[in-house]
């Protein structure tokens, strides 16, 4: 949703555009068709384009929003156990292809738990050592 709206009693009459300290206000004219174009880098928020506008027609508590916009949505890996967020597909397989492994889809603590039950199971000579035991 643009910042700079307009309502439909606009009729192009350009107050705005020419009175418009910041130059963040344009229109175009083609063929049989007048555009009014609006530029959120340029503008200062001042109002006056709303002030001047003989229609009432700038809806100015839209450049008030502070909205977030969104800029991308990509796709989520979570842990295969618990579903805690990891980091998204394509990192993921930026990150393997880097370490030239597939990377495992789980959290630090599921992935600590499996190693350990893989060594129980495994080495149990070793994890019992470990965990100071007399053989
Ligand atoms: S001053 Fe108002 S009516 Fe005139 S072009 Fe701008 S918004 Fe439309
Ligand atoms: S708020 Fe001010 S700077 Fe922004 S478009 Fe209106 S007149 Fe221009």
């Amino acid at each position: 949703m643009p910042h700079f709206q307009v309502n439909d009693r606009c009729n192009g009459c350009l107050a705005c555009v020419q009175n418009c300290p910041a130059s963040a206000l344009e229109s175009v004219d083609r063929g049989e068709k007048r555009t009014i174009l609006h530029n959120m880098a340029r503008c200062a928020r001042c109002g006056s384009c709303w002030r001047i506008c003989p229609q009432d027609a700038v809806e100015f508590k839209h450049l008030l929003e502070s909205d977030w916009d969104e800029v991308a949505t990509l796709n989520l890996v979570r842990c295969k156990v618990c579903g805690e967020t990891l980091y998204t597909k394509d990192f993921g397989e930026v990150l393997s292809e880097k370490l030239d492994t597939k990377v495992d889809s789980l959290c630090p603590r599921h992935r600590e738990e499996l190693s350990r039950l893989a060594s129980v199971y495994f080495f149990p000579g070793k994890s019992r050592m470990k965990m100071g035991e007399k053989r």
